[in-house]
C-alpha cells in the first residue's frame, strides 16, 4: 500500500509539484501509527493558521506548520453524533442514517473505520469527552478500547481535554510497539463555556474562547508527550472539528440548525508521517473523506464510502475547486417538523436548499448576507443539480432511528440540546428555519435556563408560543417545568395540546401516566405508558412504570411480562428485579420472589 503511494507521489509531482513543498519523498513506515483528534465546535477562524489574531491556539499554530491544511474542509452535518459517524464511516448522513444526537444510533450494517483498522492488525482505543458520543451511539464498533466511562456516574455529560488526553497517553503508551489508531474526542468548546482557570480569567468576557484556549494547550501537552515518546515523527495526526459555533450568527447561538460557514466549514490540519508535502489544499474536501483517507494510511481497506482519500491532495494532486462538498441539517425537521437544509459548497459557492434557496458568493461575501440567487441563476441550477445527485441513493435513516429515552434527553438537555420528534406536516416543513430561527431561539436558551432559572425559563418557551402557537416541543417544556412545579393540570393540559401538534417523546406519556395515576385513574395511566412503550420501545423506566401500573389493576401476567421487558433492557437496574420479586410473592410463588429479589439485592444492595 505504502509502495504504490510513494510511486504516485512522485509521478504527480513530475508533472505538478511547486518548487516551494519541500523535499517530495517519504519514508514512512508501512502502518504509521495514527491519531485523529476531533475538536468539538471549533470554528476555523479561532485557530491563527486560519487566520485568527487572537492567540488563542499557539500549540495548533505550531502543529500546523507541520502539517497539510485545508482552507475549505466542510463538515456533512453541524451536530456532533451524526457528523463523528461521518467522520468515522466516510459515509453521509443518508447512507448512516444518523440524523440528529439523540433517537439515532449508528446502524449495524454501516461499515465503520475502527474495523478494518483492527483487520490490518492496528490496535483501535477511542477517548471520548461528551455524552453525545456515548459508546450506545453504535460508534463505539470495532474498536479494542472505547473510553466512555466518565459516563457511568449519573447526570455526567463532558470531561475536561486533559482527562481525555490522560486516558489516551496512558493507552499509546501501552500500545507504542505496535502500530495504533487512536481517536480522540475533545469536547469542551461546545457548550456550556466554562473554561478552567486560568482561562476563565483572561477570557471573562468570551468564555467561548476561553475553551478554545484550554482546549490548545492541553492540546500542546497531549503532542509534547507524543514527541517525548519519538511518535511524533512516525505518526500520521489529523486534527478536524466536527463543526462550529454560530455564536449569535445569522441568529443562530451554537449549531445544528443552519448551513452557513460559522458552523459548516471546519478546521482541518492532517501531519503525514513523513515531511510535509503539500503545506495548503484550497480546494474543497468533506469530512466524510477523513475514514478512506485514515484507511489507506493504515493499508486497510474500507469500501463504498462518499468521501475519498486525500491522501492524493496531500501528494500533489491537481484538486476541483468545483468539487460540491455536502452538508445537511435534519435537527429542526426531526424536532420540530421544519423544512431539512441541505446545501453544497464549491471553494468559491454555496448553494443552500430550502423553502427559499439561498446562493452566496463566499470570495466577497464570507459572512454569508447577500443572497445571489436571483442573479446567479443558472449556476444556482447547476449546484442544484449537484445536490439531488450528491442527495440521492438508499437512505438508511429508518435503521438508524432508535429510542430517545428520558436519561438520553436529560443528559443532552444540559449540553442545550432538544429531544423528541413532531410528525411533519405539509405546513410545518414549509415553513423555512432562517424565518423562525426567533422561536428556536426562545427555546434554546429555555432549555439551558430550565435546571437553575425555572421561571425565566417559562417564560422563554411561552414567547416561543406566542411566535409560533402549536409549536409541541415548546408546549412539551412548558408542560415539563409546571410537571415539575407541581401544577399538574397545567401540565396534563400542555402535554396534551403538544400531542395533538404532532409531538412525540416518551417523556411526555411518562409524565400524563404518572398524572393519572396521583388522580387514581390507573386505565389512563395504563393507556399513556403503552403509548410510551410503543413510541420508545427500549425506554426501561417506561416499561417498569407499566408493570407497576398493571399490578395495581391486579393484571399479574401483564405486570410480569412489562417487568420482565425492563430487566431485558437494563439488567444493571435492580427496580424491575425486585418489583417483579414483589409480583411472585403476591402470585405465591415464593421460591421465584426470593430469587428475584436476591437478583435485586445482588443490583443494589441499599
Ligand atoms: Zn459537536
Amino acid at each position: 500500500m505504502r509502495a504504490s503511494a510513494v510511486i504516485s507521489l512522485l509521478l504527480l509531482c513530475g508533472a505538478a509539484c511547486h518548487s516551494d513543498r519541500g523535499p517530495a519523498t517519504r519514508q514512512a513506515s508501512a502502518r504509521p501509527p495514527i491519531i485523529l483528534i476531533t475538536i468539538d465546535t471549533l470554528r476555523a477562524d479561532r485557530l491563527g493558521s486560519y487566520g485568527s489574531r487572537r492567540g488563542l491556539t499557539p500549540s495548533l499554530d505550531a502543529f500546523a506548520r507541520e502539517a497539510t491544511r485545508f482552507t475549505v474542509a466542510v463538515t456533512q452535518v453541524p451536530l456532533t453524533l451524526p457528523s463523528h459517524a461521518t467522520i468515522l464511516t466516510g459515509l453521509h448522513p443518508a447512507h448512516h442514517g444518523v440524523r440528529t444526537n439523540d433517537g439515532f444510533r449508528l446502524s449495524p450494517a454501516a461499515p465503520t473505520l475502527a474495523a478494518p483498522l483492527k483487520a490490518a492488525g492496528y490496535a483501535t482505543g477511542a477517548f471520548i469527552g461528551g455524552y453525545p458520543l456515548r459508546g450506545s451511539s453504535g460508534l463505539s464498533r470495532g474498536f479494542d478500547r472505547y473510553d466512555d466511562e466518565f459516563l457511568a456516574a449519573p447526570a455526567a455529560t463532558e470531561r475536561p481535554a486533559d482527562a481525555v488526553m490522560q486516558s489516551a497517553s496512558a493507552w499509546i503508551d501501552a500500545n507504542a510497539t505496535t502500530p495504533f489508531f487512536a481517536w480522540i474526542h475533545l469536547f469542551d468548546p461546545h457548550s456550556p463555556y466554562t473554561p478552567p482557570a486560568p482561562f476563565a480569567a483572561a477570557h471573562r468576557d468570551n468564555p467561548y474562547d476561553g475553551e478554545v484556549a484550554y482546549t490548545d494547550a492541553a492540546v500542546g501537552r497531549f503532542l509534547d508527550r507524543i514527541r517525548q515518546r519519538d511518535l511524533f515523527t512516525p505518526a500520521a495526526i489529523i486534527v478536524v472539528a466536527d463543526h462550529g459555533e454560530s455564536l449569535g450568527e445569522h441568529g443562530e447561538r451554537t449549531h445544528g440548525t443552519f448551513l452557513y460557514d460559522a458552523t459548516i466549514r471546519v478546521p482541518m490540519l492532517i501531519k503525514m508521517a513523513t515531511v510535509r508535502v503539500t503545506p495548503l489544499i484550497d480546494v474543497p474536501v468533506e469530512t466524510a473523506d477523513l475514514a478512506p483517507t485514515i484507511a489507506a494510511l493504515a493499508g486497510a481497506r474500507l469500501d463504498h464510502t462518499d468521501g475519498r482519500s486525500v491522501l492524493p491532495l496531500i501528494d500533489g494532486a491537481a484538486g476541483d475547486a468545483d468539487r460540491p462538498a455536502y452538508a445537511e441539517s435534519f435537527y429542526q425537521n426531526v424536532l420540530l417538523g421544519w423544512s431539512p437544509l441541505r446545501a453544497v459548497r464549491t471553494a468559491r459557492w454555496k448553494l443552500i436548499d430550502a423553502p427559499r434557496s439561498e446562493l452566496y458568493d463566499l470570495e466577497d461575501d464570507a459572512g454569508e448576507l447577500q443572497n445571489r440567487l436571483a442573479e446567479r441563476a443558472t449556476l444556482a441550477s447547476g449546484l442544484q443539480r449537484a445536490l439531488r445527485a450528491l442527495d440521492s441513493g438508499r437512505g438508511a435513516t429508518d435503521e438508524a432511528r432508535a429510542a430517545a429515552t428520558s436519561e438520553s434527553a436529560e443528559r443532552l438537555q444540559s449540553l442545550g440540546y432538544a429531544s423528541g420528534s413532531t410528525v411533519p406536516t405539509a405546513a410545518s416543513t414549509a415553513i423555512d428555519p432562517k424565518d423562525h430561527i426567533a422561536v428556536w431561539a426562545e427555546i434554546e436558551d429555555g432549555i439551558d435556563l430550565t435546571a437553575r432559572d425555572p421561571a425565566s425559563a417559562e417564560q422563554k418557551f411561552a414567547r416561543a408560543l406566542q411566535l409560533e402557537p402549536g409549536n409541541g416541543l415548546a408546549l412539551k417544556y412548558l408542560g415539563d417545568i409546571r410537571y415539575r412545579t407541581g401544577r399538574s393540570r397545567d401540565a396534563r393540559d400542555l402535554y396534551r395540546r403538544a400531542i395533538d401538534a404532532g409531538f412525540r417523546h416518551a417523556d411526555v406519556y411518562v409524565n400524563l401516566a404518572a398524572i393519572a395515576e396521583r388522580e387514581g385513574h390507573f386505565d389512563d395511566a395504563r393507556e399513556a405508558l403503552i403509548s410510551a412503550v410503543r413510541l420508545t420501545a427500549s425506554d426501561a423506566d417506561a416499561w417498569n412504570r407499566l408493570g407497576l401500573v398493571e399490578a395495581r389493576r391486579n393484571d399479574l401476567d401483564a405486570a410480569r411480562r412489562a417487568f420482565s421487558q425492563a430487566i431485558a433492557l437494563a439488567a444493571d437496574r435492580s427496580e424491575p428485579y425486585y418489583n417483579l420479586g414483589v409480583i411472585e410473592r403476591r402470585a405465591g410463588n415464593v421460591a421465584a420472589a426470593q430469587a428475584r429479589l436476591r437478583e435485586a439485592i445482588g443490583r443494589n444492595p441499599q
